[in-house]
């Protein structure tokens, strides 16, 4: 099979290898899509210590196909299956995979990171990802490019549960890429009185006008807490999601939150520069919550992938540019550049 291989930094081959084949406990499914996420491009920038220098690997965890072989002893999969995989298991046994949260296990294996993803023709379906799971079958309605972004949206599930978004609040997202996108969408869906987004590109403010945010800032021209509390009787926004690598926004969403507010520090910063200033007497004074989270558990996978077959969140939009595998560093170098939405690998078109 053809596969987009990781060698190393800034080394990715279109390779031919070896379709792989099912153990007894396993399974085999055709790449339909796969996302190109901001931690694809960080390890093709930087590396990752799951990947050991001179290991190969395949990357791509936001994914979704069909299953073209199983193994003698799986029964819950059939060739001929549409599914999307929630990418990370856990050991199973610490406390934090006993809670559910698999993401958060210290022992975690995941597919794109510590086992091949999808970036390929074709992906092995490990025992341990059909056993805690992480398998969701979708729809024949729903398209492979949309179902590969229930990960993505799993993970703004997980930061907006952080932050209990209640009928009536008034949401405040920093941060118009395809993430942010879905972060108004689903403040709406969530009870969202209003959504006020925060976005150096104009165009990529008239997306999110288009997604449903009802308040434009834009901060390169903009006084962004006088919008704020203009947008808000002077009360603040009571969430504010920080869905942006941007400090100074993590700083600032100190003064648009509302007394009691919830903050979530969605985006991390960069590694070489992670610390901000904190006006902690804010937190205080205020009665603040300041949250962040990482990834997402097979819950909140599977609830947005209930979202997306329902047709209550609508990811189409986002969903471009979609490129053969053998333009993916066409796709990482589009994906880098901030411009296009959630750029997408479909390796079997
Ligand atoms: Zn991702
Ligand atoms: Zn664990």
């Amino acid at each position: 099979m053809q596969a987009a291989v990781y060698h190393g930094i800034e080394d990715i081959r279109i390779e031919t290898v070896p379709t792989p084949e099912p153990g007894p406990d396993e399974a085999v499914m055709r790449v339909g899509a796969a996302g190109i996420c901001g931690t694809d491009l960080r390890i093709y920038g930087n590396g990752h210590h799951r990947i050991p220098e001179g290991e190969t690997r395949i990357l791509g965890h936001e994914l979704a196909g069909e299953i073209v072989a199983v193994g003698a002893n799986v029964t819950a999969l059939k060739p001929g299956m549409r599914v999307g995989i929630a990418p990370n298991m856990g050991c199973g046994h610490c406390p934090q995979c006993v809670a559910g949260w698999t993401n958060l296990c210290a022992d975690y294996t995941a597919f794109g990171i510590s086992l091949n993803g999808a970036f390929a023709e074709y992906m092995l379906i490990t025992q341990e990802a059909i056993e805690q799971g992480n398998i969701v079958p979708i729809p024949a309605d729903v398209p492979m490019h949309v179902a590969a972004l229930a990960e993505p949206l799993s993970c703004v599930m997980n930061g907006q549960d952080a932050v209990n978004i209640r009928p009536g609040d008034s949401v405040m997202v920093v941060g118009a890429g395809p993430i942010g996108l879905m972060h108004v969408q689903l403040a709406r869906l969530s009870g969202a009185r209003q959504v006020i987004m925060s976005e150096l590109s104009d165009t990529r403010l008239e997306e999110a006008a288009a997604q449903g945010a009802d308040v434009l800032i834009n901060p390169a021209r903009d006084d962004v807490k006088a919008r704020v509390l203009e947008a808000t009787d002077g009360e603040g926004a009571n969430v504010v999601i920080i869905a942006a690598p941007a400090a100074r926004a993590q700083e600032e969403a100190l003064d648009w939150v509302s007394r009691q507010g919830r903050i979530n520090l969605f985006g991390g910063l960069p590694k070489d520069r992670p610390t901000i200033q904190f006006n902690s007497n804010l937190v205080h004074y205020k009665q603040l919550m300041v949250t962040g989270t990482t990834g997402s558990n097979v819950r909140q996978y599977r609830a947005s992938m209930g979202l997306i077959v329902a047709g209550r969140i609508k990811l189409d939009e986002i969903a471009r540019p979609r490129l053969p595998l053998d333009q993916i560093h066409e796709g990482i170098a589009r994906s880098k550049s901030g411009k296009d939405m959630r750029v997408l690998i479909e390796p079997s078109a």
